[in-house]
């Protein structure tokens, strides 16, 4: 019995793990979006313009200012900014099915040729000019 039981919790640990991760979010983003009838406006097109558009608010955050600054006077507003550039990423990401965790770790995977350490330790250099 205790061993069921504790295979049952196992189980919804694996499922809570899963629905956790950025799934979850895609899901919570699609319910509010459904929920005002959006989709018709989620094209991939238009969510490109959005996602840049945030990110260009989280920009203009630290325009005139040290980093130090920013994130000293901003840090609540850099917050907001930040999800709002992950949820249009995220719905981009679903409009595209693309896998937003498989594709970044193939990304490092692809920076960790490019970059090698014993190339690019300490330098801020471009992999084409290391
Ligand atoms: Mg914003």
């Amino acid at each position: 019995m205790t061993v069921l039981w504790s295979m049952e919790l196992s189980l919804f640990s694996n499922l809570d793990e899963e629905v956790t991760g950025l799934d979850h979010l895609i899901q919570k983003l699609i319910e509010f979006r459904d929920q005002r009838n959006w989709k018709q406006f989620h094209n991939p097109k238009d969510l490109v313009i959005s996602l840049v558009l945030e990110a260009g608010e989280l920009l203009e955050l630290f325009q005139w200012k040290s980093s130090e600054q920013a994130v000293l006077e901003k840090r609540d507003d850099i917050e907001e900014e930040m999800a709002d550039v992950l949820m249009y990423l995220l719905l981009l990401s679903n409009e595209l099915g693309i896998d937003l965790e498989q594709a970044v770790i193939d990304k490092i995977a692809k920076n960790v040729k490019k970059y090698p350490e014993s190339k690019s330790y300490g330098s801020s250099k471009k992999y084409t000019d290391l």
